[in-house]
């Protein structure tokens, strides 16, 4: 019980008028402030009976039982005001807190990063920190040595306009992102064919038929937005479409980017941009663009518009040729927060839906995930129908457990038992799938309620079906 005269008094004050809200609230904050948690925890809950709704004692709940580690229950408090459209950000940044607290650092990553593009005062370099393990030393391409007294003979690839890497300076640009060989076709994309047309069509057609495209003034490059809930395969659909390609495949995450120093993270950028450059042809792969691409609108501080400005700039490259054979694809959960520039021609200009698996893709995953491991007769149909609103990531986990359940089975008996339709229905029983409703239900939002430019049209069928 708290000792403070002060908070005695206010704490009097509320007793005398339980009904005040802004008392309650109030005493509910200080109570925070000064670390009084279960008494604040408490008093916010009593100031949500006065105001279910309301953010600010929502987010306080959150903080009192972010800082008591009770970190299931702060993410339950927070799970209606997420759902909504522009949350505030403090919200994001203690779910992130929770959910890493839960050991679920990618999600946390994803929070975090989110919330700090919209209000970056809120952003704590140590709890970073925990997120983005320092990546091993990246092997650092070395450019080719010029000769002693002359200019190099090859033409140093274009810089951007806003940062000029200085090259032997502490912070000469190194990309923490590494060139890899896709490994994968779009034959091990199951379903999505319209999505995989668009992208033949856009990245692919281009490529193979650059004469027929230069007829009508098109040439290949360029970028494509993949969007859709988490997990329906964005990553994997980009990996596949380089291989289709054969092209490098170079994925950027957040942490090889973004970087707490004022400028390091625009050098980080133009850095990875080269690399890709270096090596063409080449997808170029963002994964949670939202992060890096972030409506310079909704930002407080110019710095962090700037490296908006810098990712638009290498996207536009300094010449025609800049990124010739530099496929960008981007993938986002959250395409309402790119900011519009991002769409303009030559850009991210063409947003593809990537949907979650009806019936037939989920048994073609199914077919796809299960096709080197020992099997029994399956009825991959079966599993797919007992599986609905699970995407391509939530039918990995399904599979991964019943592997494990077999794995363990094969050592007691000795000899390797192949796994069978129940052993994939039982271990269905058993994963909860990803927010597939919950991201609908926010789309339908913005689809609804914000989509004076017509960008979310491909989502209307979608967020009118059952979810
Ligand atoms: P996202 O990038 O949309 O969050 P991922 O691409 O990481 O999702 O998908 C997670 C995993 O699910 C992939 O590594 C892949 O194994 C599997 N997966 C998703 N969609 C498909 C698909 N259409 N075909 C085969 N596997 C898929």
């Amino acid at each position: 019980m708290p000792d403070d005269a002060g908070l005695q008094a206010l704490r009097e004050a509320a007793r005398l008028s339980p009904d005040n809200l802004p008392l309650r609230q109030h005493l509910a904050g200080q109570l925070l402030a000064k670390g009084y948690l279960a008494d604040a925890e408490a008093e916010f809950r009593a100031a949500l009976v006065l105001s279910p709704k309301n953010p600010e004692i929502i987010t306080g709940l959150a903080e009192a039982f972010v800082r008591q580690s009770a970190y299931g229950s702060a993410l339950a408090a927070l799970e209606p005001l997420l759902a909504e459209p522009g949350y505030p950000p403090r919200a994001g940044v203690l779910a992130a807190r929770a959910l890493a607290g839960e050991g679920d650092l990618g999600r946390a990553a994803y929070r975090y990063f989110e919330a700090i593009s919209r209000e970056p005062a809120l952003a704590d370099p140590e709890f970073a920190a925990r997120l983005n393990p320092p990546p091993a030393p990246p092997p650092v391409p070395q450019p080719p040595a010029a000769p002693p007294a002359a200019p190099p003979a090859a033409p140093a690839p274009p810089a951007p306009a806003l940062v000029t890497p200085q090259p032997g300076s502490p912070l000469a640009p190194q990309s923490n992102a590494e060139v890899q060989s896709s490994g994968l076709t779009f034959a091990d994309v199951a379903g999505m064919e319209a999505v995989k047309e668009a992208l033949r069509v856009k990245l692919l057609l281009p490529i193979q038929q650059p004469d027929l495209f230069a007829a009508f003034g098109k040439r290949a490059g360029g970028g494509v937005l993949l969007y859709g809930p988490p997990g329906a395969g964005k990553t994997h659909l980009a990996r596949a479409a380089a291989g289709e390609l054969g092209a490098a495949f170079v994925n950027v995450g957040l942490a090889d980017i973004l970087d707490m120093y004022i400028g390091s993270s625009e050098r980080n950028l133009h850095a990875t941009f080269d690399l890709a450059r270096r090596n063409r042809p080449c997808v170029l792969f963002f994964d949670e663009v939202d992060a890096l691409a972030a409506r310079r609108s909704d930002m407080r501080q110019a710095h962090t518009r700037q490296l908006v400005n810098q990712f638009l700039a290498e996207l536009d490259g300094v010449d025609q040729n800049a990124n010739e054979g530099v496929l960008v694809l981007a993938a986002t959960n959250a395409p309402w927060y790119v900011d519009a520039a991002f769409r303009r021609p030559g850009r991210l200009d063409q947003p593809v839906f990537v949907p979650p698996p009806d019936a037939a893709a989920r048994a073609a995953i199914l077919r796809i995930l299960c096709r080197d491991k020992p099997l029994a007769e399956m009825d991959f149909d079966a599993v797919a129908k007992v599986t609905e609103h699970f995407v391509g990531a939530d039918l990995k986990g399904v599979v991964d457990r019943a592997v494990e359940a077999k794995l363990q089975q094969s050592i007691s008996a000795g000899r390797p038992i192949p796994l069978s339709t129940p052993d994939l229905l039982a271990a269905a029983q058993s994963v909860r799938p990803t927010a597939v409703r919950e991201w609908m239900a926010t789309a339908r939002n913005y689809v609804m309620h914000a989509n004076d430019s017509g960008a979310w049209d491909e989502l209307m069928p979608w967020v009118k079906g059952k979810w």
